[in-house]
């Protein structure tokens, strides 16, 4: 990005593929261990790239008018955050409905924006005050009212297909190997967690047209329905987690199940563990559902089709970050991992150096 952009709809997406040495070390993984850091698009989040893509197809198709329209809609904030942010740009008023559940700093974003946002209580999907249900009521009053509907729009998995998902090949393929960090010069697999399920659907079929034999792994919280086969969601369903931004209590339209290779089912805290590991060991400043991601790799690699990739050196082995810890830094578990420190040496030393303990 060497020259100027014309606004910041300009520097959505086009996030670096960084190595995670360091866990790939500490996990005695022979593989490249690559990640996609989407929490560094301009939004903060993976969803930037469906919002800027939504807004312009209605656009195009005269779905959305300059001065008339509203754009609504239910989202676990990150969509919402990227629509606002592009609605500033392009003059949208733009309202949100928002589960309690997520985050205070996702809904001060929204504000700060210019959005509406509408809080709606953690209920099932089509109870007439969930989000969606909300949504829907206000658009059906509101004149201009329009909702783009990430959970059906095809620029939801066409988005990562197109961008997402060629960004990471190139990167992949641009990069030479050598002797101290061979490489397969393909794609061999690639992680990511389902919400909507657009991101994994869509790098799915991006990878797929790369390397065929490429195998895409989705993540699903327990306590969703999202995974494959469904015995994998039957022990946990309805029960509560914490991470945001996966699992649904209902499959989305733009998630097509069966494009899914395998399926691992994630659990809240080894995903804060793993958000911390990324933390300390990596530099990177991730969100919960990364840390899902991240954790679900790893138990992945230790399956049987996993752990051949595992032990191959130069295999690489994608995995997608989709938002950045500044979208959680009120929440408990963010606090208690960021005050948990277990570097004592030093603090005595300083105790001794200050007088105190
Ligand atoms: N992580 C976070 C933090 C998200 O906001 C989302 C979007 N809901 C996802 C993961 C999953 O992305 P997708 O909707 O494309 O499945």
């Amino acid at each position: 990005m060497a020259h100027i952009l014309d606004s910041a709809l300009d520097a959505v997406g086009k996030t670096p593929l960084i190595r995670l040495d360091r866990i790939a070390e500490m996990h005695g993984l022979k593989c490249n261990l690559l990640a996609k850091t989407e929490f560094m698009s301009v939004g903060g989040s993976v969803k930037d790239r469906i919002a800027k893509a939504m807004v312009e197809a209605a656009e195009k198709d005269g779905i959305l008018v300059p001065g008339q329209s509203v754009v609504i809609e239910p989202t676990s904030g990150n969509t919402g955050i990227g629509l606002a942010l592009t609605c500033a740009i392009k003059g949208y008023s733009v309202i949100i409905t928002l589960p309690n559940k997520m985050s205070l700093e996702k809904e001060a974003l929204l504000r700060a924006l210019g959005a509406e946002v509408i809080r709606t209580p953690n209920v099932p999907w089509d109870s007439p005050d969930s989000l969606i249900e909300v949504a829907r009521r206000l658009e059906k009053e509101i004149p201009g009212g329009v909702i783009l509907d990430q959970y059906r729009n095809v620029n939801n998995p066409l988005a990562h297909e197109w961008t997402t998902g060629p960004e990471i090949i190139e990167a992949v393929v641009s990069t030479p190997s050598t002797p101290s960090r061979p490489s397969s010069g393909k794609v061999d697999a690639i992680v990511a967690g389902a919400g909507t399920g657009g991101t994994v659907t869509g790098l799915s079929r991006a990878v797929k047209k790369h390397n065929k034999d490429c195998i895409v792994v989705g993540v699903d919280p327990k306590g969703s329905i999202l995974a494959l086969p469904e015995a994998l969601n039957l022990e946990s369903a309805g029960k509560p987690y914490v991470i945001e931004g996966i699992g649904y209590d209902f499959v989305p339209g733009v998630l097509v199940q069966k494009e899914v290779d395998s399926w691992i089912k994630s659990e809240d805290e080894e995903s804060f563990t793993a958000v911390q590991r990324l933390m300390r060991m990596e530099g990177l400043l991730v969100g919960g559902s990364s840390g899902s991601a991240l954790s679900g790799t790893l138990r992945w690699l230790k399956t049987e089709e996993g752990s051949k990739l595992a032990n191959t050196a130069g295999a690489n082995v994608v995995v997608v970050l989709p938002d950045g810890i500044r979208n959680y830094m009120s929440k408990p578990w963010f606090l208690k991992l960021a005050m948990e420190n277990e570097s004592t040496p030093l603090r005595e030393t300083i105790g001794k150096i200050l007088g105190k303990k």
